[in-house]
C-alpha cells in the first residue's frame, strides 16, 4: 500500500497514512492528533528526493 503524508489545516501538525488507492480517493484522511479531515496532502517525499542526489 502506498503511504501519503499529510499535513493538518487545523493543527498544524503532519502526519502519514497507509492507505489503498481507491481509499485515497474516497475518504478524506481524518486527523489522528486532532480529528479534524481539513488535511492537505503533502508530497514530501517527491521533495526529499529531489533534494538528495547522491
Ligand atoms: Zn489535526
Amino acid at each position: 500500500m502506498p503511504l501519503y503524508e499529510y499535513q493538518c489545516k487545523e493543527c498544524g501538525k503532519a502526519f502519514s497514512l497507509r492507505l489503498r488507492i481507491e481509499e485515497h480517493e474516497k475518504k478524506r484522511p481524518k486527523c489522528p492528533h486532532c480529528g479534524s479531515r481539513k488535511s492537505t496532502q503533502q508530497f514530501s517525499s517527491f521533495f526529499a528526493k529531489t533534494a538528495k542526489k547522491s
